[in-house]
C-alpha cells in the first residue's frame, strides 16, 4: 500500500454493518507496511451468495489525496435466493501522512 499512496504512516478503518435493525460494528487496523492496497469485506450474512463489498476504490481515492478522515458506504451485490441482499455498510477512516 505504501508504495501506491507515499507518505501513508496509518490508517484504521471502521465498518459499521447494518441489516435491518442490527447492526453490527467492528474496526479494523491496517498495517500499511504490509497491506495490500485492497479492501475486500465478506458479506456478513452467511445466507449471501457472491456477496461482498469492495471499498477500495473510494479508499484508495481518499488516501491519494491525503484524507486525513473520510467515509463512504457500500451495499452488497449479492443475492439471497430471489432477493437481493442489499446489506450496506458504512466506514469511516482516520490516516496519518508523514508530514
Ligand atoms: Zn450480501
Amino acid at each position: 500500500m505504501v508504495d501506491q499512496v507515499p507518505g501513508l504512516l496509518s490508517l484504521e478503518i471502521s465498518i459499521d454493518e447494518r441489516s435491518g435493525a442490527t447492526g453490527v460494528k467492528h474496526t479494523r487496523r491496517v498495517v500499511v507496511d504490509q497491506a495490500p492496497a485492497l479492501f475486500l469485506l465478506p458479506c456478513g450474512d452467511s445466507r449471501c451468495a457472491d456477496g461482498e463489498h469492495d471499498l477500495t476504490t473510494p479508499v484508495m481515492r481518499a488516501l491519494r489525496a491525503h484524507e486525513t478522515s473520510f467515509q463512504g458506504s457500500d451495499s452488497c451485490m449479492g443475492s439471497l435466493g430471489p432477493a437481493a441482499c442489499g446489506r450496506v455498510v458504512h466506514f469511516d477512516a482516520v490516516a496519518q501522512y508523514r508530514p
